[in-house]
């Protein structure tokens, strides 16, 4: 065998292997399409640029393609590899604390306690001092006292909408003290409201029988935490629960149809792309 047909041998090897990829791919991309399962975040990304939800949710590129990625639930902007921010640890070990501590104790040391166990676990010591703040700072706020159920945090819903799979989660659905169920998502990072991820979260308490509630949420608020780590509730006004329910189901109509035309020749440049997981190999990045 002559040096060259050596070298043909490998080239050839070469393009099997990238068409066999190739085909993976496309496979999986089928796959996902037929799916057809949302969460709020993919249908967010696929309204705000086509080209990354089709990146992360049809071909699912990895993030560690250059640039930085939003965080679910806090809003901030992690980066690449290595370890998250201070402020996302900070905000996972709170979520957690609350998930865990909320429906069984109101006591601050019992939970500063948990938050320390976790901290220590996690190797996340340096996020502990703000995670004791918040603690106090949450057992001070009137939702502090609103009835929880353990079964009330951390809530994963799914639902059937139109044949596609509506899921994701909301961090607590408590009872108000009017005795109203209440959609809670906590901002504990960077705040950006969002009316119609609330909306969602209260259509969801419609849709999903899963959820076994008595009755569907009628009010729906942001806990953010302001500058000084004071938690203050933003609600979503709710005139009239029937046209909010509309309003919300006319949202995620237009939001999967904007994810089942997306294509990646479709890219959608603007601040957006300073927090975007493939910037790095976007021709079109801001
Ligand atoms: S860098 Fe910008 S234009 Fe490119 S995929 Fe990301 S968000 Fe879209």
């Amino acid at each position: 065998m002559t040096e060259k047909s050596t070298e043909d041998l490998l080239d050839e090897l070469e393009q099997n292997v990238a068409k066999a990829l190739y085909e993976e791919t496309v496979d999986e991309t089928d796959e996902t399409r037929l799916a057809r399962s949302y969460s709020f975040t993919a249908l967010s990304t696929a309204v705000r640029c086509p080209r990354e939800y089709v990146c992360r949710y049809v071909i699912g590129l990895p993030d560690s393609l250059g640039g930085t990625r939003e965080d679910d639930s806090t809003g901030t902007a992690s980066g690449k590899g290595g370890e998250e921010p201070l402020s996302i640890r900070e905000g996972r070990l709170f979520h957690t604390v609350v998930e865990h501590k909320w429906p069984v104790s109101t006591d601050a040391s019992e939970w500063k306690q948990h938050a320390s166990k976790l901290a220590t676990a996690r190797g996340w010591g340096d996020a502990l001092p703000r995670v004791e703040r918040l603690i106090d700072s949450f057992l001070a706020s009137p939702v502090s006292s609103w009835d929880i159920d353990p079964d009330r945090v951390e809530v994963r819903f799914s639902f059937d909408f139109y044949g596609r799979t509506i899921a994701g989660h909301i961090d607590a659905i408590p009872l108000d003290s009017t005795e109203a169920y209440v959609v809670l998502d906590h901002k504990t990072g960077t705040h950006n409201p969002n009316r119609e991820q609330l909306l969602l979260y209260v259509l969801a308490t419609h849709l999903d029988d899963k959820l076994n509630m008595a009755s569907p949420a009628t009010k729906a608020a942001f806990l953010r935490v302001d500058n000084a780590d004071e938690f203050t509730l933003d609600w979503l006004e709710i005139p009239n629960e029937e046209a909010a329910v509309e309003e919300a189901k006319a949202t995620l109509k237009e939001r999967i149809k904007a994810a089942e035309g997306a294509t990646l020749d479709d890219p959608s440049p603007g601040p957006h792309c300073a927090s975007c997981a493939y910037r790095g190999i976007c021709d079109a990045a801001e």
